[in-house]
């Protein structure tokens, strides 16, 4: 009985708030408030057959309910007159769709390059970022008077860890723990101790790549990454290959493409050079595989190492790296 009328309050109520009209009101007055056949009026009608002790607590409720929606049917009518539109539910409109979230412009990027290097049969790695300075500079060939070990490009920890400040050291932790043939990519987060502007960051994402096996050729450097290249960049996309040093290659590579505004002709992105720089490469350096315990007489490899960053800047045209931290919904929609 106490559950009866509780959802018949609620039908009343719902009722209410649903009517469009005075007309409307002035029907549910009756249904449910009407002399003879209003619903809580036969609550109250059946009070007189409930047993004595029921009686008194019964007739409370109905009461207090009944004085409940006679207000609520007054306020309503007051609200209708004043033109609030009422609250009912219109089944033919069309659903409110939800706003979708979407993966951030680096995120997307860092996805095609693992899908395209995962296609040429790397699989992904990943390392600690927090490192020892043996696997971020020693083990890759960077002893102790190097000057990117200098502690303002890098930030060091208090027991003398520091952030990695690349990806490379990855490769170290493989090779160490694998024997050839090997083709991996490791990417994720480093950190270097770089003033913020346009182009820099003190956190910043890259990917590492290592192939080793016997007889691995400066040429298979080269079909690795044009293959990359196009897929990331459109099939007439030009490579360069520019001499240049790293620590753990040798020989070592630049690599640039064909800038993808002009085509090459010249332009503002590319300096009028007609050429992007995208990545460093090369050849492992024996030294540092005589720090995993490989032969280099019997093994080569060739590594490289990208920022995504600047992959995603050269693809999408954007020319501040500031704009991936900032968090504006206005720029990440457009992914
Ligand atoms: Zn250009």
């Amino acid at each position: 009985m106490k559950l009866d009328l509780k959802m018949l309050g609620e039908e009343a109520k719902r009722k209410i708030r649903g009517a469009k009209n005075e007309r409307d009101l002035d029907g549910l007055r009756v249904e449910f408030l009407g002399r003879k056949k209003g619903k809580i009026t036969l609550f109250l009608k059946n009070i007189r057959n409930l047993p004595p002790e029921d009686k008194p607590r019964q007739g409370q409720l109905v009461n207090r309910l009944k004085k409940e929606i006679g207000e609520r049917i007054l306020e309503r009518k007051e609200a209708l007159k004043k033109g609030e539109p009422g609250e009912y539910i219109d089944i033919t409109l069309p659903g409110k769709k939800p706003p979708l979230g979407r993966l951030h412009p680096i995120t997307q990027t860092l996805e095609e390059i693992k899908r395209i290097f995962i296609g040429l049969g790397f699989c992904v790695v990943r390392g600690p970022e927090i490192e020892t300075e043996y696997y971020n500079f020693e083990a890759l060939n960077m002893p102790q008077y190097h000057p990117a070990r200098d502690e303002q490009d890098s930030f060091y920890l208090e027991d003398g860890r520091l952030l990695r400040t690349q990806t490379s050291p990855v490769q170290i932790r493989i090779m160490e723990k694998t024997s050839p043939p090997i083709r991996i990519i490791a990417p994720g987060r480093c950190y270097r101790r770089d003033a913020i502007d346009a182009s820099h960051f003190p956190m910043f994402h890259q990917v590492e790549g290592l192939a080793v096996d016997r007889d691995i050729t400066f040429s298979h450097l080269k079909g690795s990454l044009t293959c990359f290249v196009y897929q990331m960049f459109g099939k007439g996309t030009k490579l360069r290959f520019r001499p240049s040093f790293f620590p753990f290659t040798e020989p070592s590579a630049e690599v640039d493409i064909s800038c993808i505004i002009c085509k090459g002709s010249g332009c503002n992105v590319c300096s009028q050079k007609g050429w992007l720089e995208i990545l460093g490469a090369g050849m492992v350096d024996p030294e540092v595989f005589k720090k995993v315990n490989y032969d280099p007489e019997k093994y080569q490899g060739f590594a490289f190492g990208m920022g995504v960053e600047r992959i995603c800047m050269l693809k999408y045209g954007i020319d501040d790296i500031r704009l991936f931290f900032q968090n504006d919904l206005r720029f990440l929609r457009q992914f």
